[in-house]
């Protein structure tokens, strides 16, 4: 199971306490929920979610009419698979035809950058053509940053100078891509939040730019989140999400946070969907989100 070693510290935050829970208490009443609880909103799982998620456990404890803690264990893994929605639309949305164009959002610091370069080497090992974009022109060094990345996975990168209308530099990144017949074009956008109303009419302009040129663009926009900010992600989501037609979420940095419950509540408060989630710093390491597997991970 791919996610288990990254999840190594939410899982002792969550399920290891949990079972510790419920070799101590033995038995299910009130004071054990009231730990379950504490212990659900300490994991960033949110305070929403964990009400929600215990009035449910309460329920199928009297319909199965279950007194033994140890018997709670499956009943919640399978409430968890549950929040996180089974069935849900992980995989990308690619052109039927032509260039598929993904555009990231996300502040600044939260794995953009890195992300870009995670899939860009994911669809260069599947064999297809990829470019990227630097569209981050306001960050001092972002477009450094995304070459290093280029050079590292092997894709060109199109830039301009530091500074310039980001929009003109996806008009260039189009026009690349369709000349050169890529199949995948990559596009960095800035994600500094000082000036909300100002980044949100740039993400636009990028947008219509992308929209004119390849009917059907952006096939995916995917906003990217650091689990680590646990329940400010989940604003960020929230503001992004409502704004800028985001189509799905890339949580990050889960290996080195305890707030992987985060993803649970993204699951259960917004209608987007996680397709991936980061798992380190290196190329390797962005798995495709698969809650099953992610719950697995967790209690197995
Ligand atoms: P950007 O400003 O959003 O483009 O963020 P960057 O891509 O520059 O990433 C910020 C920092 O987070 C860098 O040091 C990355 O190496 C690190 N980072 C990104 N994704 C992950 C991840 O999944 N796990 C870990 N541990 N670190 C990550």
């Amino acid at each position: 199971n791919v996610f288990k070693e990254g999840l190594a510290k939410t899982r002792t935050a969550l399920v290891e306490r949990v079972e510790e829970l419920i070799t101590r208490r033995k038995k299910i009443d009130e004071e054990f929920y009231e730990e379950l609880e504490e212990i659900l909103i300490g994991a960033d799982v949110g305070v929403n979610t964990v009400m929600d998620l215990i009035d449910d456990l309460r329920a199928e404890v009297k319909k199965r009419r279950i007194e033994d803690a140890a018997q709670l264990q499956p009943v919640l893994s399978e409430k968890l698979v549950g929040l996180l929605g089974g069935d849900q639309d992980n995989g990308l949305r690619m052109a039927e035809e032509g260039i598929t164009v993904i555009l990231f959002v996300g502040v600044n610091g939260v794995g953009k950058t890195t992300t870009i370069g995670k899939l860009a080497h994911r669809f260069k090992s599947e064999g297809k053509s990829v470019l990227l974009a630097a569209g981050d022109t306001f960050r001092a060094g972002a477009i450094e940053q995304l070459e290093v990345w280029g050079q590292r996975v092997g894709v060109d990168v199109i830039r301009q100078q530091s500074g310039s209308d980001p929009a003109a530099v996806m008009f260039d990144a189009v026009q690349a891509a369709k000349q050169r017949k890529v199949d995948v074009l990559l596009c960095d956008t800035a994600g500094r939040l000082q000036n909300k109303n100002n980044l949100m009419e740039e993400l636009n302009k990028i947008f219509r730019v992308i929209q004119r040129e390849i009917p059907g663009a952006p096939h995916e926009v995917l906003l990217v989140l650091d689990a680590n900010t646990g329940q400010n992600a989940l604003s960020q989501a929230k503001l992004f999400g409502e704004k800028s037609g985001v189509t799905g979420l890339v949580l990050t940095k889960l290996d080195s946070t305890a707030k992987g419950g985060i993803v649970i509540a993204i699951r259960h408060e917004l209608s987007l969907p996680v397709k991936f989630v980061g798992l380190g710093e290196k190329m390797e390491d962005l798995q495709q989100f698969d809650s099953e597997q992610f719950v697995h991970a967790l209690f197995a």
